[in-house]
């Protein structure tokens, strides 16, 4: 089946938002096996969304369209593509109690009018719940044609289309596509490749395919099958040549599951609690910790300790040891890592020291060197690295290398 994508929206063309919902759409449509030959972004004009829809509908089996189905004016989606489908707007009962639901539990007590008009949908059209905003996702299907009409706000459209979409568009081709994420870190992605290099030549069903990922490596596992019981079975022998050839550096075959979630389950698994000492990252290590809910049961505290001056005051770094060996060095990462777990009482702890440029390296230390300390149970490890990227890509390799550092010696705890 043929997908194409319309993307609604003026700010998308002034390039004052970034088409994101395209690139998630375009992943998960290919991981469910759908062919996305053209992909399109309009502004909030009726002319213009019209023929693009009219376009997409005459050379694709399903046109997902996202953005421009809230309450305002130039709010159009649903209206034109009523339209194309030769279908009347109709008020939908529940939709309106929803929206009514909505604002009475947001504690929002005037309604504007204006909202209402979210509980109208084409005739005949699916009506697909909205959790985390106001309006519906709607589908129409008609002569083998479907429209499917979801929320722009990122935080609306991907839940939408995780629960209610993809079992929709599994629905309607008997045969599905199955797939698992391996997710790998403490290996090169070069290397990586070259471990599954003979899998990958003898591929058939199911298929192996890597995907970048920063600091991490991931390969996705497809099969075609009639079910995920069947689908299951198929992947198996190859999840099990996965796992014989790269062991504990897989963290996780789900495609959900993130590195730092992986990390903090691990720390659950061991009964320790984990702080963490950041120089260049300044709390981009804590703050991907804390991206897993639930992460408060093993952090408790942690330390950014940007100045020389805040090592030894926060996380006691000796001054000898700061003068001796710069404040970027191996020695500085043990001390900010031990002097953490100290202060915080914490039983893991992860230092990040580094340069992470565009200034402030020199020949002997250049930017992107970067030291990493890791003190589990009282014993501490530390690891030089070079990073190449600008000081956005530094700082998140540093945090991606951090990460993996803890997984290792938490595993070895
Ligand atoms: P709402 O009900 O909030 O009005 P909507 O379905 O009408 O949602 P838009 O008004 O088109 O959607 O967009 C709302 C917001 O959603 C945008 O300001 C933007 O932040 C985000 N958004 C919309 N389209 C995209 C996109 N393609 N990629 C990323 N973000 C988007």
């Amino acid at each position: 089946m043929v997908v194409e994508l319309i993307s609604v929206g003026t700010e998308l063309l002034l390039g004052n938002i970034v088409n994101t919902n395209a690139a998630y759409l375009s992943e998960k449509l290919a991981a469910l096996g759908l062919s996305c030959y053209h992909q399109s972004v309009v502004g909030d004009n009726e002319k213009r969304l019209e023929e693009t829809v009219r376009q997409a509908v005459s050379r694709a089996d399903i046109v997902i369209l996202s953005g421009g189905l809230g309450p305002t004016k130039d709010d159009l989606t649903k209206e034109v593509t009523a339209k194309v489908f030769g279908r009347k707007l109709v008020e939908d009962e529940h939709t309106r109690e929803r929206i009514a639901g909505y604002f009475s539990r947001m504690r929002s007590g005037n309604v504007t009018e204006n909202n209402w008009k979210q509980a109208l949908v084409p005739e005949g059209a699916r009506v697909v719940d909205n959790y985390n905003g106001t309006a519906p996702g709607l589908i129409i299907e008609e002569n083998g044609r479907i429209a499917i009409l979801l929320p722009g706000p990122p935080n609306e459209i991907k839940p939408m289309f995780e629960r209610d979409i993809v079992p929709y568009l599994r629905s309607l081709e008997p045969e599905g596509i199955y797939s698992k994420m391996v997710k790998i870190c403490s290996i090169g992605e070069s290397k990586a490749e070259t471990m599954v290099l003979d899998l990958m030549e003898n591929q058939s069903n199911p298929t192996i395919a890597p995907y970048a990922k920063t600091g991490e490596v991931h390969f996705r596992v497809t099969a075609k099958a009639a079910d995920e019981k069947e689908a299951d079975r198929l992947m198996e022998p190859m999840l099990k040549e996965l796992f014989l050839r790269f062991g504990d550096k897989i963290y996780t075959t789900s495609e959900e599951v993130t590195l730092e979630e992986a990390v903090v389950e691990l720390l659950k698994v061991k009964g320790l609690t984990l702080t963490t000492a950041e120089s260049c990252t300044a709390g981009l290590l804590a703050g991907r910790i804390m991206n897993v809910s639930g992460a408060s049961k093993v952090y408790n505290e942690g330390y950014i300790t940007y100045s020389n001056a805040a090592k030894e005051k926060l996380v006691k770094v000796r001054r000898e040891t700061l003068d001796k060996y710069g404040a970027v060095s191996k020695e500085t990462a043990a001390e900010m890592a031990e002097g953490a777990a100290k202060a915080a009482e914490a039983g893991a702890s992860v230092s990040v020291t580094g340069i992470a440029g565009p200034d402030g390296g020199t020949e002997e230390k250049p930017v992107g060197l970067v030291y990493i300390g890791c003190h589990v149970k009282g014993n501490t490890r530390t690891e030089e690295f070079i990073f190449t990227g600008n000081r956005a890509k530094n700082r998140e390799y540093a945090v991606v290398r951090a990460l993996t550092l803890l997984r290792e010696e938490l595993l070895k705890a």
